[in-house]
């Protein structure tokens, strides 16, 4: 490239082609805990939990509103152990902001209906309601776990999880045979599947009793009475939670990509937690949320849109004795959420200029949404300029990224809740290949920069 085109133009690189043998070794070992985590953090129940154990590892304490807070002290603050809130004080008071990163521990998944058990053919299944965006007929023919608690009658709380160990058995839902499905194959993409035929096998067994109808209903009752004190009745308050049974795995000859279920968005939530553990004496109050419901619009007591976050930080405000009003008004946010990576097999649907590519780090989203920017809070310019200068002096690699064609979709995140809140808020995370399906994908670097970039926005002053 000529000196003067090389001043003018805007040119990115692949990390590939710029990484240094030393951050690629970082990178490496960041992936490697991004794995563990993932592996185990399959809900957002499971994921709050390893976040309290890796925060409590590294000095965090729970917090209550009666403590005594200096700057340097390390809280976190669990939302019914389904959202997590982690929060390191600043040297500057409340009152001059808090920054701020906001991730979400909930993924698409198949809940179990409140009475999911029953019988057909001699074959034993759960009825299903999906959660969040799924595409039906990616949730067929894959090898699937259940997790959850389920509450008992003396309002005991049972731990449910099974599929995950690799001697355990796992769930299943069928499809149909090529050789009979001459209507189905017709059929549209997202109608081949309905939700009502997401039933999962869960056995075939019946049990030898006369007289008995429902044998295999009831032989799988026993089992699950043995192992969990459970009776059908149990299952009306229930939270069971059926997820792919399929561990993360180094995609790629090359070892480059990650494929795993959940990367949306614990990918960003790994990169907040592992931020916040890493950060020592921040100028600003660096606040971590975990934030579940996200995937069905942040509604409810766990999700952004909770005032569990204001009485948090109102309550870290009351004990420095200066206004949540202000705090918010001077607070920063990253709204750490996946975006769509340009897939050369769909090019009909992504516009190259504009859309996040795997390899190019951290992206940042100035606004999300759909049909002319609707249901998006669209960051100002000045929050982008921040936000370059911010991840320039911490040498976080970055790129912007729309998820796609104009009016070709769109999707939302929780950045319009923290800005409708009066923070500054802007979109930025890693790009996804086959986002929301049961086996996604991501770049090694494109998280290790994620991590990078919140890690910068902690430590801004
Ligand atoms: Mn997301
Ligand atoms: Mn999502």
């Amino acid at each position: 490239m000529s000196e003067k085109k090389s001043k003018l133009f805007y040119k990115q690189k692949n990390i590939g082609l710029t990484i240094s043998a030393e951050e690629k070794s970082l990178s490496d070992s960041y992936c490697e805990e991004y794995k563990s985590f993932l592996a185990v953090g399959k809900t957002e129940r499971l994921a709050t939990a390893e976040a309290i154990r890796l925060a409590r590892a590294r000095g965090f304490k729970e917090f209550s509103p009666d403590m005594e807070l200096k700057p340097g002290d390390k809280i976190y603050c669990s939302n019914r152990g389904k959202a997590l809130m982690l929060a390191i004080i600043g040297k500057k008071p409340l009152d001059q902001g808090a920054n701020i990163a906001a991730a979400h521990i909930d993924s698409p998944r198949l809940d179990l209906k409140q009475s999911p058990l029953y019988e057909d053919s001699e074959i034993a299944f759960f009825k299903t309601h999906y959660y969040g965006g799924i595409r039906k007929y990616q949730w067929v023919t894959i090898p699937l776990e259940l997790c959850g608690v389920v509450i008992l009658a003396d309002g005991s709380c049972v731990d449910v999880e099974i599929g995950s160990e690799p001697t355990d058995p796992v769930l299943y839902i069928t499809d149909l045979l090529p050789h009979l499905a001459s209507a189905q194959k017709n059929k549209k993409l997202g109608e081949a599947i309905t939700g009502e035929q997401l039933n999962i096998i869960v056995g075939s067994l019946p049990v030898d009793e006369d007289g008995e109808s429902d044998k295999v209903k009831l032989s799988v009752l026993k089992i699950l009475n043995e192992k969990y004190r459970i009776t059908e009745e149990d299952f009306l308050s229930a939270e069971l939670e059926a997820v792919p049974a399929i561990k993360p795995r180094d995609v790629g000859l090359d070892r480059s990509l990650i494929g795993s279920y959940g990367h949306d968005d614990r990918v960003c939530a790994f990169a907040e937690l592992k931020a916040i553990l890493d950060t020592q004496d921040p100028e600003k109050t660096a606040v971590c949320i975990l934030a579940d419901k996200e995937e069905i619009g942040s509604m409810g007591v766990t999700g952004m849109q909770s005032m569990a976050f204001e009485h948090f930080m109102s309550e870290l405000c009351d004990i420095q004795g200066v206004k949540l009003e202000r705090c918010f008004a001077n607070s920063f946010c990253l709204s750490a959420d996946v975006t769509s990576a340009y897939d050369p097999n769909f090019p009909e649907v992504y516009e190259k200029r504009n859309n996040a590519r795997i390899n190019y780090g951290i992206a940042l989203s100035k606004f999300t949404g759909s049909g002319g920017k609707s249901h998006s809070s669209d960051a100002s310019a000045e929050i982008v300029g921040r936000v370059r200068r911010m991840f320039r002096n911490e040498n976080v690699v970055w790129q912007m990224g729309e998820l796609g064609k104009v009016d070709e979709g769109g999707g939302g995140t929780v950045a319009m809740f923290m800005a409708n809140r009066n923070i500054d808020t802007i979109d930025a995370g890693v790009p996804v290949l086959s986002m929301h399906a049961p086996f996604e994908v991501v770049s090694k670097f494109d998280c290790y920069m994620t991590y990078k970039g919140v890690l910068a926005a902690y430590q801004d002053k």
